[in-house]
């Protein structure tokens, strides 16, 4: 790196880390993240307290598939300390087409594993650690915050109630077809997701991706979302998707963003 642009890179960082009043930061970020998180840096919603805490941030995802596959490629190379990817399967050839943390190679490999390879390829100052498991309460030990990439509405409730118990931040997040919602929950301060959905659907009436198919870009720009309400959730952003859901339609780029509020008698945030 030129002096010139070391000191361009350290003048954004030492101006955006006093913005707003904000003490610096007590261990300054090396020269080699300044210039790996340049292009964040600069931004003037970011600076360099928000890329400690994304530092200290550990952070679980629940999937490694078409979700899960943008969101922990996202966060790993936004720079989150450690990541949990949690996926019980195993590639397969019909996973490809919308998962582009698998390559055919990896057909048969643990998606947990074939996901924390790529990632480590990505940014090795990340902590990767894989589980090939379904999702326990006891996983939330420890993290900050939850991306919930999973495909079914029994896995989305159990997740929204274990961090409501766990006060764990939450993004939620769901695609089939060409649509999908997304939406971001701070347990006991925001509605959750069972305040926005008391009850699942019917049994038949919401197919799966196997049943009703999925675009990979459509499970992408989700996927993106939810990142993108992780790093601000890390962070203390404003304008995190809280208190309201996001439906997307991608057919013909319909987004509503859904206010919600938190229910009294919500059995998982009620008490909180
Ligand atoms: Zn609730």
């Amino acid at each position: 790196m030129s002096e010139d642009r070391r000191a361009f890179l350290r003048g954004i960082v030492r101006s955006a880390a006093g913005q707003g009043g904000a003490p610096p930061a007590a261990e300054p970020l090396g020269e080699a993240d300044v210039e790996r998180y340049s292009r964040q840096l600069v931004l003037p919603q970011w600076s360099e307290r928000a890329q400690l805490a994304l530092q200290d941030a550990s952070v679980l995802v629940l999937g490694a598939g078409a979700l899960g596959s943008p969101v922990a490629a996202y966060l790993a190379g936004a720079g989150v300390g450690r990541l949990g990817i949690v996926d019980s399967d195993d590639v397969e050839i019909s996973n490809l087409h919308r998962q582009p943390l698998h390559f055919t190679p990896d057909v048969g490999v643990a998606k947990a594993h074939s996901a924390a390879a790529k990632l480590r390829f990505l940014n090795p100052d990340v902590i990767v650690e894989p589980y090939q498991a379904r999702f326990a309460a006891a996983m939330l030990e420890g993290a900050d915050l939850v991306v919930d990439c999973s495909d079914s509405f029994a896995t989305r409730y159990e997740v929204n109630a274990a961090c409501c118990a766990a006060r764990v931040a939450l993004v939620e997040g769901g695609v089939v077809g060409m649509s999908g919602l997304v939406m971001a929950i701070r347990p006991g301060e925001s509605a959750c997701y069972r305040c926005a959905f008391p009850e699942p659907p019917p049994p038949g009436t919401a197919p799966s991706c196997v049943e009703a198919g999925v675009l990979g870009p459509a499970a992408g720009v989700i996927g993106s979302l939810q990142a993108l309400e992780a790093l601000k959730l890390l962070a203390g952003l404003e304008g995190a998707l809280l208190d309201a859901f996001l439906q997307v339609d991608l057919y013909d780029h319909a987004y509503l963003r859904v206010a919600v509020s938190r229910r009294a008698g919500c059995p998982d945030c009620g008490a909180l």
